[in-house]
Order: structure tokens, then C-alpha cells, then sequence
């Protein structure tokens, strides 16, 4: 469905280049919820862009590729690659970004919303048979239909999200990309858009892709997902593996760092932070605040191992 080949992207500064994704390579299936974890500042809200081909300057994919698999009004397979995946935005892959308050136009009503976004990449329809879409597509999603009345601001955070999500999939998308979608939110309201985007992923047999620095968010969701690190994929897997059977340090770290039920005992983060990205270290980018580190761990990048059924991570410890 989604696929990414060995992609860097970075941003162009007055004083170099912050090196925000490198060599990324991994891919989305048909019918999965696919999270990317890790520690803010690790690459992976950029890589979702990178991901929508959402390429602003002063970020730019330096190599590598990305393609969106899909299929043409015929039924026949078709390939966007980056540079052209704008092409396919809404009604193949879609995209919601983080903060669902500055992504909606302030001064207009959620129904203009809607139909901009629709006719801006789908054609002019006639309004009344839209809306009438519209409409039963939210009450599908348990969602009142008097949102549409509504402007921005007149909706609390988590109904913004809801109706963010719901014009995300209004074209039935093959793909779509949640970037934190549950950030700053209460608990139970997080919980309502988790079962929101099971339930659009399960009634439209399609893939998503769910950006979130929080562990609880991807054990409750996801099928898969992978943890980034200073920019690198250093290991991806199915989400029960990585949750039971860790591989990498860093993951180790990430799992035994979360709260279990019953256990009262403070937790500690993980020592250290992570290397700069204008200048990352040569070999493993975790070296300095792993506990096993080795002279070759400062010196060679550790490859990429396959640990077990679609489970790899890339660590000198696994070969
Ligand atoms: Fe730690 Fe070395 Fe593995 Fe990096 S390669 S995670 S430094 S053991
Ligand atoms: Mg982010």
C-alpha cells in the first residue's frame, strides 16, 4: 500500500542540514493500523510528511523514495512515487495533522469545510446531494450531524478531532495518516478517538498510519509499528512482539520504563538524550546512552536483523 525505500529527508538551515529522517525503509500494509513511536524530536512527524509527500522548504527528501500503491478507475494498479503523491491526496491518502485547532479554517462553518476540501479534490458535486453524503457519513461515525453548523472554535477539542478525522475519510482513502491524534486531550476522550479510527479502519478495509509518542496509544491500536530513534527506524514489528519480546536496547528501555498495573514503584526515564541531528554521531546513534555499548557501536552502524516472523531491529547485539 505504502511503501518506503531507504528515505532521508532533512532541513535545509542557514548552518547545515538537521538531518530529521535517515534511510528509513519499511512499508504499510492492506488493512492495518501501522504506529511510529518515540521520543519527541525523533523524526516522526516529518517522516509522516515525508510520508504525504508533504514537502515544504526548507525540508527536502535528500534520497530515497516513497510510493503509494493503488488502483485506477479500472481496477488496474497504480503507483504514485514522491513529487506526485499530491495527486492522490484525499481520495487515495489522506492526512491529519497534529492540533486539530490550527488545521480548520476559524472563520468558517464545518460544512464549508467540507465541501472545499470535496470539491477541491474530487470535482464539483451538487450541493444538496453532498450534503446529504455528508451527513449520513457522520451519523455513520456516530458523529451529530449539527457539527456542520458549527464554526471551529464552538466544538471542544475532541469533537474538532472526531470531525477532522471524519473529512480525512469522507473519500474512503486507502490510506491515512493520524499525526498525534490523541495529544492533548483527556484520557476519555483519547479513548473515543482510538475507537473512532479502529472503527473507520475497520469499515473501510483500508491502512492507517498512526504517528504517537505515547506507548498506551500503539498498544491499543496498532497491528504493527515502529520505533524511531534519532531519526532511524531501529526496529519494527508486529505491536504484540515488540510489546512482549523487545529486541533493541532502546525498545527494551521504552517498555520497561511504562507503568504495569499493580506495580507502584517510580519509574525511570531513560538516561541521556538523544544526539543532536545536525551532526549525529558515526555508528549507532544510541551508543552514548545505551548500556551496552562497545567501541564498534561507536564506530559501525549496526545493520538491519531479522529477529523473527516481520520483527527486524538494527543493533550489533542481534548478529
Ligand atoms: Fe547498544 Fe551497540 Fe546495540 Fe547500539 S548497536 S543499541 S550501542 S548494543
Ligand atoms: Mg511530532
Amino acid at each position: 500500500m505504502l511503501k518506503l525505500n531507504q528515505v532521508s529527508a532533512r532541513y535545509n538551515i542557514l548552518t547545515g542540514y538537521v538531518k530529521a529522517v535517515d534511510k528509513v525503509d519499511f512499508e504499510v500494509r492492506r488493512n492495518e493500523i501501522f504506529g511510529i513511536a518515540g521520543e519527541s524530536g525523533c523524526g516522526k512527524s516529518t517522516l509522516l510528511k515525508v510520508m504525504y509527500d508533504l514537502i515544504d522548504y526548507p525540508l527536502e527528501i535528500s534520497s530515497g523514495s516513497v510510493e503509494v500503491h493503488t488502483t485506477g478507475k479500472k481496477g488496474e494498479p497504480v503507483v504514485y512515487r514522491n513529487g506526485e503523491i499530491h495527486k492522490s491526496w484525499w481520495k487515495d491518502i489522506s492526512y491529519v495533522p497534529q492540533g486539530a485547532m490550527h488545521v480548520m479554517n476559524p472563520v468558517t462553518r464545518v460544512k464549508h469545510q467540507f465541501f472545499d476540501t470535496i470539491s477541491k479534490f474530487h470535482g464539483v458535486k451538487d450541493k444538496r446531494t453532498l450534503e446529504h453524503e455528508i451527513v449520513a457519513y457522520l451519523k455513520e461515525l456516530d458523529l451529530p450531524p449539527d457539527v456542520l453548523k458549527a464554526y471551529p472554535h464552538q466544538l471542544s477539542g475532541g469533537m474538532r478531532q472526531r470531525v477532522l478525522i471524519a473529512l480525512a475519510t469522507f473519500l474512503h482513502p486507502s490510506i491515512v495518516l493520524a499525526d498525534e491524534p490523541t495529544t492533548a486531550l483527556d484520557v476519555v476522550v483519547q479513548r473515543g478517538i482510538l475507537t473512532m479510527l479502529s472503527q473507520v479502519q475497520r469499515k473501510l478495509q483500508n491502512s492507517m498510519v498512526i504517528v504517537s509518542h505515547d506507548m498506551g496509544v500503539h498498544y491499543q491500536i496498532t497491528n504493527r509499528m515502529g520505533i524511531m530513534y534519532a531519526g532511524q527506524l531501529i526496529e519494527v514489528g508486529p505491536t504484540e512482539q515488540i510489546f512482549h519480546a523487545p529486541q533493541h536496547p532502546y525498545t527494551k528501555m521504552l517498555i520497561h520504563a511504562l507503568p504495569k498495573i499493580g506495580d507502584n514503584s517510580q519509574k525511570e526515564g531513560i538516561p541521556g538524550t538523544p544526539p543532536s541531528l545536525k551532526n549525529p554521531p558515526s555508528g549507532c546513534r544510541f551508543a552514548a546512552r545505551c548500556p551496552h555499548a562497545t567501541d564498534v557501536c561507536r564506530i559501525v552502524e549496526p545493520e538491519r536483523v531479522t529477529v523473527g516472523e516481520g520483527h527486524d531491529a538494527s543493533c550489533h547485539l542481534l548478529l
